[in-house]
Parts: C-alpha cells; sequence; structure tokens
C-alpha cells in the first residue's frame, strides 16, 4: 500500500507574464501534490503568484513551463471560487447556485432541487428568488460557496474567498467551511492572506517565498479531524502561527 494518486499534481511549474525586457517570472518553478480529500491552505505575500497558480489549476491560464495535472474519476469538473465572487446580478440567488449545473446540462428539476439543496446548507433557503444585489456581503459570499459546491467538484479551488469580509463573518464561514470540507472530504486548495484561516482550515499550510513563488516550507496544524473552530484557542495554534510569522516575514518584506 503505498500513497493514494494525488488528485493534484504540478511537476515544475513556472509562469511568466510578458516576454524580453518587460518579462515578468510571477510564480515556481513549484512542485506540488494534493492528495485525495485534503484541504491545502497557501498563505505567501502579496504579488507571489498566487492567483496565477489558482487560475492555472482552474484551467484558466497557461504554465510557462512544466505542467499541473488534475486527476479526475468522474466527468465532475473542479470549481473554482473567485476572489472577486463572480456573482451574477441579474440572476437570482437559485439560478446563480444552478449555474454549474446548467452549464453541465443537468436537467432542470435535478438542478432546482440541488441548488435548493445547498442554499439551505447555507441558511439562505428564504433567498431562493432574491437577487444577490439585496443580500449582505458574507450571504453574497455563501452563494459563491453553494455555486461551487453544487456542481460538486472534484476539487474546491479557492482564492481568498474571505478576503473582502470582516473578522466575524470571516470566523463563522471559516467554521462553515470546515464543517462542510469534513463531511464532504472536498479535496481544496486553499489561498489566503491569514495565518489563522491557513491553520484552522488546513491538513497543511504551505509557506510560498516572494515572486516567484516558490514553496519554501510545510507544516501540518497539529489538531486532529474532525476539528472545529476551537482550536483557535489552543497553545499550539499560536506557537504555530508565530512560527509561520518567521517564515513568512523575510518574503513580504520588499527587498
Ligand atoms: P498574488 O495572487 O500572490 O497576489 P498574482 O498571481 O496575482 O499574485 O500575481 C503574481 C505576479 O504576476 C504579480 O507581479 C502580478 O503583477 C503579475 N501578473 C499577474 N497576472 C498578470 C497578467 N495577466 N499580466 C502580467 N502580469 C501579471
Ligand atoms: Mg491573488
Amino acid at each position: 500500500m503505498g500513497e493514494p494518486h494525488p488528485k493534484l499534481e504540478t511537476t515544475d511549474l513556472s509562469r511568466t507574464f510578458g516576454r524580453g525586457s518587460a518579462a515578468v517570472d510571477a510564480l515556481g518553478p513549484l512542485d506540488l501534490t494534493v492528495a485525495p480529500g485534503e484541504f491545502v491552505c497557501i498563505v505567501g505575500p502579496s504579488g507571489c503568484g498566487k492567483s496565477t497558480l489558482l487560475r492555472i489549476a482552474g484551467g484558466l491560464l497557461r504554465p510557462s513551463t512544466g505542467e499541473l495535472a488534475i486527476r479526475t474519476s468522474s466527468p465532475r469538473p473542479a470549481a473554482m471560487i473567485f476572489q472577486d465572487y463572480g456573482i451574477y446580478d441579474w440572476k437570482t440567488v437559485l439560478a446563480n447556485v444552478r449555474f454549474g449545473l446548467d452549464i453541465q446540462r443537468v436537467p432542470r428539476r435535478e438542478a432546482n432541487a440541488r441548488a435548493r439543496d445547498w442554499l439551505a446548507r447555507m441558511g439562505l433557503a428564504d433567498f431562493a428568488s432574491a437577487y444577490p444585489a439585496t443580500l449582505s456581503g458574507g450571504m453574497r459570499q455563501r452563494v459563491a460557496i453553494a455555486r461551487a459546491l453544487a456542481v460538486e467538484p472534484e476539487i474546491l479551488l479557492m482564492d481568498e474567498p474571505f478576503a473582502a469580509l470582516d473578522a466575524q463573518l470571516r470566523t463563522i464561514l471559516q467554521d462553515e467551511l470546515l464543517d462542510l470540507t469534513q463531511t464532504t472530504r472536498t479535496t481544496t486548495l486553499f489561498i489566503t492572506h491569514s495565518l489563522e484561516e491557513a491553520i484552522v482550515l488546513g491538513d497543511r499550510v504551505l509557506v510560498m517565498s516572494a515572486r516567484p513563488g516558490r514553496i519554501i516550507a510545510e507544516r501540518r496544524p497539529p489538531f486532529p479531524r474532525p476539528r472545529s473552530g476551537d482550536v483557535r484557542s489552543a497553545p499550539e495554534f499560536t506557537t504555530l502561527k508565530s512560527e509561520l510569522w518567521e517564515l513568512l516575514r523575510p518574503e513580504a518584506v520588499p527587498a
């Protein structure tokens, strides 16, 4: 018995934007694996290539060198939650959540049922026919999460999904995401600025260097699953947070 095949694997992955004297080396080279069911968090300084990595994983951008492989066991898609929510204001909440299912041509009755089920799980059952403009930021974010999860993705790709939210809401949604991913065992690659968030959520926390971002350290938060938000008050939490900050600080300071 060896390790199961990784769900996501990058080999010598890099990305450069532009060419010649204007070229910007944004990412890598980077070797990364994410096991089935694993929740991997990536922290790194601003501009180090985190969104570039997620966009490559989401199929929105090509690598310059190397490759990124996602092993799918079914035709289910990977899903990405964009930094800016990507919610359509002219669609109802239900239609937004159903969006990925419509693209997959899931029959309308089934798609509606699945979308309503996810809305209920996100506490939004009463808002199915509302328009996003009438919702709070936190509710819009939950719509985005419901939309991503409704397609039952093989891999959830999240790029600082809670960055725009206030601290309380952020904590609540972290706890919800923890519950959800521990129930569904969804393989997740999660980018965040927040060390707390990475420690609460991650099976592993990867630290990236300044641009071009490479992985310079890896830590496993010492909290067994299923875990709850209570780990925030554990002494090991504070210790790990300081340790991660010591690793990150030299990268975050302009040279
Ligand atoms: P992060 O998400 O870690 O803040 P990004 O992946 O967005 O960083 O960007 C990494 C680097 O690549 C930055 O220097 C950014 O300016 C540059 N970059 C990102 N996208 C493009 C693009 N489409 N064209 C040119 N440069 C880009
Ligand atoms: Mg980014």
